[in-house]
């Protein structure tokens, strides 16, 4: 069934995060941005337990199937992550690929509540939507921190916090012109 398919995909996307999460944390060198990951990793636990309570409410044991989407994600941040690691830019690149997890997320609760209403599940309706609502406060959340924190220092070349190694490939959010590129 479509919608129990989908909310096995969901479990195994909230579960990958749960790993993913704290490895973001480790790679953030901005102390807003750390409790920002944090907290929305003791979230995200609550969002594995509210999928099992769903789960129940058809009548199920809850049960994973691989989201190919988030393993995809996943990739990309550690990529954007390693290629920008010990650079200014970090934060900003962190904070972008934890946008795009948070919008598919806010894309597939959506989806999912609005089955749920149709299925005439109030209570399951009600529980994806709670998700739903912590989904589009974290993007907020980093939407905030990317213009008020993250984003300038980014640009500048700076880094964000005295105690933050400024080592230097001087990767910055600039680009490059191609004459100094070109040596
Ligand atoms: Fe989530
Ligand atoms: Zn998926
Ligand atoms: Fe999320």
């Amino acid at each position: 069934m479509l919608f129990l398919d989908e909310l096995a995909d969901m479990y195994d996307c909230e579960i990958r995060l749960t790993r993913a999460l704290p490895k973001m944390v480790r790679k953030a060198t901005h102390a807003e941005l750390r409790e920002a990951f944090k907290s929305h990793l003791d979230e995200t636990d609550n969002h594995v337990s509210r999928l099992k309570e769903v789960f129940e409410f058809f009548g199920m044991n809850a049960k994973a199937r691989k989201c190919e989407a988030i393993v995809g994600l996943i990739k990309e941040a550690d990529e954007i992550a390693s290629d920008n690691k010990g650079c200014p830019t970090i934060n900003a690149a962190l904070i972008c690929a934890a946008q795009k997890v948070e919008h598919y997320e806010i894309a597939s609760y959506g989806c999912r509540a609005e089955w749920a209403d149709q299925l005439g599940n109030d209570d399951a309706a009600d529980l994806l939507r709670q998700t739903l609502e912590e989904e589009k406060a974290a993007d907020k959340a980093l939407t905030a921190l990317a213009r008020l924190r993250c984003n300038e220092s980014a640009q500048d070349g700076a880094s964000e916090e005295e105690d933050a190694p400024r080592m230097g490939k001087g990767r910055s959010m600039r680009p490059v012109p191609s004459r100094a590129r070109a040596r």
